[in-house]
C-alpha cells in the first residue's frame, strides 16, 4: 500500500487526504494545530458561537457535495440578498429567485439603468476575460459601484477591483447557484466533519520536507509521497517559493440584546471601516444565548474600537457604546490575493513536492478543496 504524508489539516489537506484514502493510500496528516479546519474553525465564548471570521458555507460548492458531508450538519439558511444603507434609505436587493421583495429595488437607477442590468446578464454569459474584476465592469459603473463592490469587498476581503475577474466571477458563480448558510454549532463543525476518518497527528509541526521526507519537531518521517497543504505564508517558505500577497481582516464579535436588531440580512455601505456587519443569531439562533444577540463586524484594516462602534451606530441606527465587545478575530493572512493574471490552476508539484491550498486554486472553501483532490488525482495516477 503507498504511502502519503500530508502536511496540514485545513480543507485542502484533508480533502487530498480522503480522496487518497478512498484511492487505497496509506496516509498521515501531520498538523501544527490541535485541531483540523485551519482557517475554518470554530470557538465558544460565554455561550456565543464565534466562528474564525464571518464565515458562511455555500452547499452548492462542487467539491462540498462531492464529500456528501453537509447531510449531517444543520444549518441556518441566510438571505440571498443585502441592505446597503444610505443616509436616507436602506436598499435591500439580492437574488430575484430567491425573494420577490428584492426586485422594486433591484430596479432603481441608483444599479444602472436598465440597458446596464441587462448588459450585465450579457457579461455573466460570455467567456470569462483575463483582466481584473474592477476593468471588465468598466461598462457597469452603477452596479459595480453601488452594489457588487460592496457586496464583494467582504467576499474577498480585499479590494474587488484589483482581483481577477476569473476569479470573482467563479464567487458570483456559486453565489447564483447556491444558497450560503451558516452551520449549527459553527462552521468548525464542517471542517471536524472532514476530519473524520483521517488519520491526523496534531501539534507537529512540519520543519522542512524533501520529496519523499518530511521533518517535523516530533522527528523524521518517510513515505512514498509528500504533499505540503500548510498556509500559504508557511507553503512558500517550505517550497522555496516567492510568498504570495495575502489579505487583512478582522472580525469584530459583540453581545447585544435580542430586539435591538431585528434584521436577518447582511448590512453594508455608510462611512467608516465596517465593510460588512450582520446580526448573526437572527439567521443562527443557536449562535447567541437567549436574550441575547451576536453581532459580527469584518474590516480590512486594523481599526480603532471607536471607529467600528461609530460606523455600526451609522449601519444599524442604533447607539452601540454600551455593545459589549466578546472578541475580534484579527486574521493578518485571511486569504491569498489573487490578481489578474492569476492562474485558476497553478502546478500542483513544486520541485517534485506536491503542493495543495486555496493559493493553488480560488480563495474560498471551493478551491480549497478542489486543489486537495487535484493533487490527490495526480498522485494516484503515478505509480508507485
Ligand atoms: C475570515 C475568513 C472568511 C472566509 N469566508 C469564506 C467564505 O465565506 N466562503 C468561502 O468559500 N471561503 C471563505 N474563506 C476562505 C477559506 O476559509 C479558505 O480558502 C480555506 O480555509 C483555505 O484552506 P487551506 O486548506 O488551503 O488552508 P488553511 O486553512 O490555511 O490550512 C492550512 C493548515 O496547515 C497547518 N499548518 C501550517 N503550518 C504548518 C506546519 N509547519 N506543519 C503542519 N501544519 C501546518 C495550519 O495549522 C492549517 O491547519 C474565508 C477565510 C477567512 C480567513
Amino acid at each position: 500500500m503507498p504511502q502519503a504524508v500530508i502536511c496540514g489539516a485545513g480543507w485542502a489537506g484533508m480533502n487530498c487526504a480522503r480522496v487518497l484514502q478512498e484511492r487505497g493510500f496509506s496516509v498521515q496528516v501531520l498538523e501544527k494545530s490541535d485541531r483540523p479546519g485551519g482557517r475554518i474553525t470554530s470557538d465558544f465564548v460565554d455561550g456565543f458561537t464565534i466562528d474564525n471570521g464571518f464565515q458562511v458555507v455555500n452547499p452548492a460548492y462542487a467539491e462540498l457535495r462531492e464529500t456528501a458531508i453537509m447531510d449531517g450538519l444543520a444549518s441556518f439558511k441566510l438571505a440571498k440578498g443585502l441592505e446597503i444603507v444610505e443616509t436616507n434609505r436602506i436598499y435591500k436587493v439580492g437574488d430575484p429567485r430567491s425573494d420577490l421583495r428584492f426586485i422594486p429595488d433591484l430596479l432603481s437607477a441608483k444599479f444602472g439603468s436598465t440597458f446596464e442590468k441587462l448588459s450585465f446578464l450579457g457579461y455573466l454569459r460570455r467567456a470569462t476575460e483575463d483582466k481584473t474584476f474592477g476593468e471588465a465592469l468598466g461598462d457597469f459603473p452603477n452596479l459595480f459601484t453601488n452594489l457588487l463592490k460592496p457586496f464583494l469587498d467582504g467576499v474577498v476581503l480585499t479590494d474587488v477591483s484589483s482581483v481577477s475577474n476569473r476569479v470573482a466571477r467563479e464567487l458570483i458563480h456559486w453565489f447564483i447557484k447556491g444558497n450560503p448558510v451558516l452551520i449549527d454549532g459553527g462552521v468548525g463543525r464542517v471542517s471536524e466533519a472532514l476530519a473524520a476518518g483521517l488519520d491526523i497527528e496534531f501539534n507537529v509541526e512540519v520543519k522542512s520536507v524533501t520529496e519523499r521526507t518530511v521533518s517535523t519537531t516530533r522527528g523524521e518521517i518517510s513515505a512514498d509521497t509528500v504533499v505540503v497543504a500548510t498556509d500559504p505564508i508557511t507553503a512558500s517558505r517550505l517550497l522555496e517559493l516567492n510568498m504570495p500577497k495575502m489579505n487583512y481582516s478582522e472580525t469584530w464579535y459583540f453581545d447585544i440584546a435580542e430586539g435591538t436588531i431585528t434584521s436577518k440580512f447582511l448590512r453594508v455601505g455608510s462611512e467608516g471601516p465596517v465593510v460588512n456587519s450582520i446580526a448573526l443569531s437572527n439567521v443562527a439562533p443557536s449562535f447567541a444565548p437567549s436574550g441575547r444577540t451576536l453581532v459580527a463586524a469584518t474590516t480590512l484594516q486594523s481599526a480603532s474600537e471607536f471607529s467600528v462602534r461609530s460606523h455600526l451606530s451609522k449601519l444599524w441606527s442604533v447607539e452601540t457604546q454600551h455593545w459589549r465587545l466578546i472578541t475580534k478575530r484579527e486574521i493578518p493572512y485571511s486569504l491569498p490575493f489573487k490578481g489578474s493574471k492569476s492562474a485558476m490552476v497553478d502546478e500542483l508539484r513544486v520541485a517534485g513536492i506536491w503542493c495543495a491550498g486555496d493559493w493553488r486554486t480560488t480563495p474560498s472553501q471551493q478551491g480549497a478543496l478542489l486543489s486537495g483532490k487535484l493533487v490527490a488525482n495526480a498522485i494516484s495516477s503515478f505509480q508507485y
